[in-house]
């Protein structure tokens, strides 16, 4: 983009040179050390952003916390008429919104709108869960008893957030807990500002126009100091973390020593399996956008494939060639289908995996270097192995895919439940019982398993989140928001009698 036009789109999204970095309701004057945005396809600084100090993190965790009050008395059909209003902000920003994704983050741009896409789509779930929330009703033991329970709103609650998603995860988060009656803290990937920015610009245009503040508050610094402060912090009864499992091992230990809650979603190491029966056409294409789309930067990406031998051979000769005829570059051209890595250090962790893995005697099929242009772009990357290689059991964040082959189902399956993470998975094969074992109690462990689709690009009505070291959490859709509220169980005796449970007898006379 020219340096003029750049800069009109900035601004029109409220982003200028030097952005304050903490918002409750309005702007606060940050003084922290400033953070760079970077984009990944020039390497060019796009603007930079002030950090919270912890005096300014006070400052939005006492508004956010007052705001709560009011916030929760509102009726929870009244705050979501306030999220539709923000539904449809994102809907007539969605273009601006999903090109500054696409600049900031360097995923291409359909996947930048379909990253806003999702932001509308949670905040019109949200709306109609507003007017849901629902409790059950029990049946007491005791005569003229009734017992129900219902949910109330939890308190503020912290939202810290990975660069990959930097507008989906916040929303996914945001639109449930508002119409919870819960009021927020945002703490954005410090390789993500400028995203999070915007979307607080938008919050706070349509909570002025309801005349409410404090309800979405924004607070840029990185985990170090305000992310430690959020997980310290007993007035946030919720964390909801999303990143590495190194980062939510933290959040958890910290967060559950005062016995708050988290939801931690964390890192992925999703496999696909394709038996010998399996559709190949469709198995390429799902296999191709798993692994390679997002440049392999997905919690949810393709890293490790199991390929039943009657069609290994073949089905990787198919995936080479459609590897080599991947477009990559400027994820703002509609062309490209792959963009650049976020910053230099991941491209470091993809070379040191890939030299990992030629140390334990795989072969690299295609790709493995580093595109010689500004940016830092990478070639997607087949790795083929005969077993099941150790640095394939950790998350590279890169697109580096790991083939094995396998005889059976229940090989594969073993395989695939072998390493620590649990998000998501997916067999391709057109035979049930085969499906069927893969979904059952004794096949897939992780949160989210597939048949005949790919393990990237989850619908919001679903509840997300994986299993193991992906952290247990799920946020989005089925009843997820059950977590962003407190149950209570109410029990009223509208009789003359004093009846104990249990057929308890504690008479004076
Ligand atoms: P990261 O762990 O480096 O950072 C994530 C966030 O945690 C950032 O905002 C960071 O500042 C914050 N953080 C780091 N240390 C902290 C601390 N001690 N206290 C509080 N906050 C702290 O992750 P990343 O590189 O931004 O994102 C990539 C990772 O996120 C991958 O592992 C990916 O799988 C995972 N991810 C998971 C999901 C999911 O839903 N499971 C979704 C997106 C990304």
């Amino acid at each position: 983009m020219e340096v003029d036009v750049k800069k009109a789109f900035l601004s029109n999204l409220g982003i200028e040179e030097s952005n304050r970095g903490a918002c409750a309701g309005t702007w606060i004057d940050t003084q922290g050390e400033p953070v760079v945005s970077v984009d990944p396809t020039s390497e060019q600084a796009i603007a930079s952003v002030r950090r919270a100090t912890l005096e300014e993190y006070e400052t939005v965790v006492q508004k956010a916390d007052a705001a709560f009050r009011t916030w929760r008395m509102m009726p929870a059909p009244k705050r979501g008429e306030i999220v539709r209003q923000l539904g449809n902000r994102f809907r007539e920003q969605k273009g601006d919104l999903g090109k500054l994704i696409s600049l900031e983050m360097g995923k291409i741009r359909s996947e930048g709108d379909g990253e806003v896409q999702e932001m509308i789509d949670i905040a019109d779930f949200a709306v109609g869960l507003s007017r849901q929330l629902y409790g059950l009703t029990m049946q007491s033991e005791r005569p003229s008893h009734r017992m129900y329970e219902q949910w109330h709103p939890l308190g503020t609650i912290g939202i810290i957030t990975a660069f990959n998603f930097p507008g989906a995860v916040w929303a996914w988060n945001a639109m449930i807990a508002a119409v919870c009656g819960d009021t927020m803290i945002w703490k954005p990937s410090h390789q993500t500002p400028l995203t999070a920015i915007a979307i607080q610009h938008i919050c706070n245009e349509v909570m002025r126009e309801n005349g409410v503040e404090g309800v979405f508050n924004l607070c840029v610094g990185d985990g170090r100091h305000v992310g430690e402060a959020m997980l310290a912090d007993r007035r946030l009864p919720l964390v909801s973390a999303t990143g590495s499992c190194r980062m939510g091992r933290r959040v958890a230990e910290v967060v559950a020593k005062r016995f708050g809650r988290s939801i931690l979603e964390l890192g992925g190491n999703n496999g696909i399996i394709v038996l010998d029966d399996a559709d190949l056409e469709l198995t390429l294409r799902a296999v191709l956008f798993g692994a390679v789309g997002t440049a392999g930067q997905r919690c949810t990406s393709t890293r490790r494939l199991f390929l039943q031998r009657g069609i290994a051979d073949r089905f990787v000769e198919r995936l080479v060639g459609a590897y080599r005829s991947v477009r990559i570059g400027d994820p703002l051209d509609p062309e490209t289908l792959m963009g650049p890595l976020v910053n230099a250090g991941a491209i470091d962790e993809m070379m040191a995996a890939l030299e990992r893995a030629r140390e334990e005697g795989a072969e690299i099929v295609c790709g493995g270097h580093r595109i010689d242009r500004p940016g830092y772009f990478v070639e997607p990357t087949i790795v083929r192995s005969d077993k099941h290689l150790e640095v394939a059991r950790e998350e590279t964040f890169a697109p580096i895919l790991y083939v094995m082959s396998v005889d059976s189902v229940d090989e594969a399956i073993e395989l695939h439940n072998s390493v620590d993470q649990g998000l998501s998975s997916a067999i391709f094969t057109n035979n049930m019982i085969a499906a069927e074992k893969f979904l059952s109690a004794r096949g897939s462990d992780c949160g989210i398993a597939n048949v005949n689709i790919g393990t990237s690009g989850a619908e919001i009505g679903g509840a997300f989140g994986g299993e193991k070291d992906t952290g247990g959490g799920r946020e989005a859709g089925s009843d997820s928001w059950k977590l962003y509220m407190r149950r209570q169980t109410n029990t009223i005796n509208w009789g003359q009698e004093m009846p104990l449970a249990q057929g308890v007898q504690f008479d004076l006379s």
